[in-house]
């Protein structure tokens, strides 16, 4: 199983990052090792100081394919959850001022964090609405219809780099207000106003 991640793909992040605007998505890729399920707590790894929560809806493939057309793009996922994709911010900026890449940023144990997962039939079919609470404030509040590229767009992207697997998950990037965590956060992320994860963070 492998985890696809899109970065920059809200307008409103890029800017809170003084990123520009990508011309194509911005592509990485997460080890299975960095899987944090069951509402599990996130331990801050030792390396970082600087550890921010990103949000973000996430796919479940369902079929293997390669080079989907954008049109077919939907037969691919049947469920959508959601995850955060943590990030050592201080070492991918680092990276980044380097031109290396994110993967130690990016891709550590238990960046990874997965929730439950919906039925797509079961959820809105234009608009879905997802927040991050932190200690029962909202930090994050995005809607898919601001991403720059829809998950069926993902979905052709990224199949003509890396053949889809059933099993393999795409995170399809995050909105604005990401943010540092720390020790005894409690982080819960809801899709459509049903709580996918809640879980601390311990050191
Ligand atoms: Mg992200």
């Amino acid at each position: 199983m492998k985890i696809i991640c899109v970065g920059r793909n809200y307008s409103d992040h890029v800017k809170e990052l003084n990123n520009a605007i990508p011309e194509e998505p911005v592509i990485f890729i997460k080890p299975d090792s960095a899987v944090l399920r069951n509402n599990s707590p996130f331990f801050i790894p030792e390396f970082s100081n600087d550890v921010h929560h990103e949000v973000e809806l996430v796919v479940k493939i369902c079929k293997a394919g390669k080079s989907i057309p954008e049109a077919f793009a939907n037969d691919y996922y049947q469920e959508i959850g959601l995850g955060i994709d943590f990030t050592a911010r201080d070492l991918q900026t680092n990276l980044k001022q380097k031109g290396l890449p994110w993967e130690k940023a990016k891709g550590f144990d238990h960046s990874a964090v997965i929730g439950a997962f919906y039925p797509k039939s079961d959820l809105p079919q234009s608009v879905l609405h997802f927040e991050l609470y932190k200690n029962g404030v909202a930090v994050q509040s995005g809607k898919s219809s601001d991403m720059m590229n829809s998950i069926p767009q993902i979905i052709a992207h990224v199949s003509k780099f890396f053949t889809l697997k059933i099993g393999d998950l795409i995170f399809t990037g995050t909105p604005s207000g990401v943010g540092p965590v720390k020790e005894g956060d409690i982080l819960e992320g809801k899709i459509e106003g049903k709580t996918s994860f809640k879980f601390s963070v311990k050191q």
